[in-house]
Order: structure tokens, then C-alpha cells, then sequence
């Protein structure tokens, strides 16, 4: 009686085994056809299997000033909910370095720079921190260097710290009478330069773009995915003139005017070379450099770039950029942690993960404030320990 039934049912097992079997290799075969099949770099995104002690830094170790912050809308902006972000990251000071906001009339953007004063004061004026910027709508008047130079005192006066010139200076967005593009070395600009090392304000200057910019967009770019995301940011190898052209015009005007500080913007796009930059560091005496933007280029030499941190501590500044609070905890992990091989927050900058500089706190309290609080002239030192 039993066995039918134990015949039926191991025929039923094999029947069972023999179809698993199938399926199994059929799975093989998929996984097999998968692993041929060509995989883009933008979808290819592994979860590191890696286990090593985690250290999230949410918050600067230390209060700190943020040296190169944009806030367009300074005018009409709630500002108390700023502060409370600046809170959250425990960012004591923050510089917005857009001024005049993004318009190039004349009297509109001093406006503009006014109300931001007057907002930020109203809310905190020690905490929130602005720069002036240049209007060169009529550059190549003949009265445009005397006027500019007449602006930046009162814009002084009024109270802003420190003029910023973004990377349009010296690429085809401003032009002078003739049309001709306005390079960052111009003559007509040294009456500014001066100025600003009379007045005992440091000039922020982001002259250029990363060099991968200007190099043929194929499989060897390292800025690959940024070009393909964001074509706009693609070069000629002449457009509008080399890499290397624009650079030397900008180590051009700080070697003209050794009395004024220069905060070389983005580590003067040498963070992926900081030898060069240290031969910069010893050619300038009067460049300091911001680390905006370029962190995923530290946190890929930790060794290198802690030896450049210690050897030039007392010439490097906190930076970020862009706005994105969440952004900062990269920023925060690389400097003051020894983590390794962490996510960097944008894939178009890095696909590499990054690795902790582990700063010493002597370090750490000089790019986090001190260096700014010496620099940048009248800012509130009670907002930090010694
Ligand atoms: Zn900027």
C-alpha cells in the first residue's frame, strides 16, 4: 500500500529536482548573459561591501567661517531660518560673497548690496558677512577705474568686508568698449587691486575652470560625466584663451601687487596638484587659498594633502560654494576624520570615494576660523575659542 505512493512521490522529487536544475541553470545562464552585457559608467553604481569604523560628522568639530558662500536674495531672504542652519553645522560666520546680487546695472546692484546689509544686520551682522563685487557693464570708459575704485570705498564704508571677482573676469562674459574680452591681468583693473590693499580688504578670486574643462571630451576625461551632464561647462583648447593662459594672467596681477591678499578661490584649480600649488604658495606670499568645491580632490590624496594642510596652516581657508547643507558633512569627515573610502555627494566631481585628512585640532581651528579671522578685517572673534 505504501509503496505506490513512495514510488509516486520520489518520481515527484526527481520531477521537482530535475526542474530546479533547469531553473538554476537557466539563472546561470542570465547571470552569465548579465555579466556580458555592457554596463554604462552612470548606471553602475556597487554598494561597498567594505567594513570599517564609520565616523559621520554632522557638525564642524570646531565653530567655523564658511569664506565662500553665495545668497543672492540677501535683500528680502528670511534670515533667521539661515541662521539656523548655520546652526545645525555649527558654522559661526558665513560670507556671501554675491554682494551686489547678479545684475549688472550700476545703481541696482548697489541697491542691492545696501539692503543686504541692512537685513543682515538686522538679523545678526556679526554672523552674516558680505563682499562686494565689481559692475562692469561700462568697463573701458574712461572714467570706469576711477569710479570703481570711488565704489569700493563706500561700499566699504557701508560695510562690506572683502570684494569678490568671479571666473567671468577673464573668460567672454565681460568685455570692454571695443568688445574685446577683459583679461584678469588688465591695467585698467590695478587701480582696484590697490585699492583693496589700502583699504585692508582681501580680494576672493575665481579666475578659470577645472583644466579637465578644456580637454577633449572622450573616455579619458576625468570630468567626463560633468561635460556630458552640464555641455555648457565643455572648452575649446583656446576658448577664450588656454587653461594655463588664464592662470598666469591671475599669478600675473598677484605678483603685481604683493600688498594686497589674494584668496585664491577653489585652491586656484591645483587641488589635483599640490606640488605646483605649494611652488605657488612659496611665489606668493600674498595668496591664501579656499577650499570650495575641490574637497573630493583632497579626500583622494590623505597623506599629500595632510602634509600640504600642516605645511601651509596658516594659508588655508574654509569654503563650500553652493549652498546645500547636507553637502558639509563631506567636507566636515575629510578634514577631521581618518575614515576610509566614504561616499563623495556628487558623482560628476568624483567617482572615487574619499579618505580622511585627520587634521590635527591646532590645524583644524586655523582653516575653520583663525586664518579668516586675520585675513578678513572687523569679524566678531568672540564667536570662537582661542
Ligand atoms: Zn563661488
Amino acid at each position: 500500500m505504501n509503496q505506490p505512493f513512495s514510488r509516486r512521490f520520489s518520481f515527484t522529487l526527481r520531477a521537482v529536482a530535475l526542474v530546479s536544475t533547469i531553473f538554476s541553470l537557466a539563472g546561470k545562464v542570465a547571470a552569465q548573459e548579465a555579466a556580458q552585457a555592457p554596463l554604462g559608467f552612470e548606471e553602475y553604481d556597487p554598494v561597498s561591501t567594505l567594513k570599517v569604523e564609520e565616523h559621520v560628522v554632522k557638525r564642524a568639530r570646531f565653530p567655523f567661517i564658511d569664506i565662500h558662500n553665495h545668497q543672492p536674495r540677501m535683500p528680502t531672504q528670511d534670515l533667521k531660518e539661515l541662521l539656523s542652519q548655520m546652526d545645525a553645522l555649527n558654522m559661526a560666520i558665513m560670507v556671501n560673497l554675491s554682494g551686489r546680487g547678479f545684475t549688472q546695472n550700476w545703481d541696482e546692484s548697489t541697491e542691492h548690496l545696501k539692503a543686504s546689509i541692512t537685513n543682515a544686520r538686522k538679523t545678526n551682522g556679526s554672523r552674516l558677512v558680505i563682499f562686494t563685487n565689481l559692475v562692469f557693464n561700462d568697463f573701458g570708459a574712461k572714467d570706469w577705474s576711477q569710479r570703481a575704485v570711488k565704489q569700493l570705498e563706500e561700499d566699504v564704508k557701508a560695510g562690506a568686508k572683502g570684494l569678490k571677482i568671479y571666473k567671468s573676469l577673464g573668460f567672454s562674459g565681460i568685455k570692454d568698449e571695443k568688445g574685446n574680452r577683459v583679461a584678469v591681468n588688465d591695467k585698467r583693473l590695478d587701480p582696484v587691486w590697490a585699492k583693496c590693499g589700502e583699504l585692508g580688504i582681501p580680494v576672493l578670486i575665481h579666475t578659470a575652470d577645472v583644466a579637465s574643462f578644456w580637454d577633449p571630451l572622450d573616455r579619458y576625461n576625468e570630468r567626463w560625466l560633468e561635460l556630458k551632464t552640464h555641455p555648457g561647462r565643455k572648452r575649446g583648447p583656446n576658448d577664450p584663451v588656454p587653461f594655463d593662459s588664464l592662470i598666469a594672467e591671475q599669478h600675473d596681477i598677484f605678483r603685481k601687487h604683493p600688498k594686497t591678499t589674494f584668496v585664491n578661490a577653489h585652491m586656484g584649480w591645483y587641488p589635483n596638484n599640490l606640488k605646483k600649488l605649494d611652488s605657488l604658495m612659496e611665489a606668493f606670499p600674498n595668496m591664501v587659498v579656499e577650499i570650495g568645491a575641490v574637497i573630493a580632490e583632497l579626500g583622494r590624496q590623505p597623506r599629500t594633502a595632510h602634509q600640504f594642510f600642516v605645511k601651509h596652516q596658516d594659508r588655508i581657508l574654509f569654503g563650500k560654494d553652493s549652498w546645500v547643507p547636507s553637502e558639509y558633512t563631506t567636507y566636515f569627515r575629510v578634514l577631521e576624520t581618518e575614515d576610509e573610502y566614504f561616499p563623495y555627494h556628487k558623482k560628476y566631481h568624483a567617482f572615487w570615494r574619499m579618505y580622511g585628512l585627520g587634521l590635527p585640532d591646532e590645524v583644524l581651528k586655523k582653516v575653520y576660523y583663525k586664518n579668516a579671522l586675520r585675513i578678513v578685517p572687523g569679524l566678531d572673534k568672540s564667536l570662537f575659542p582661542d
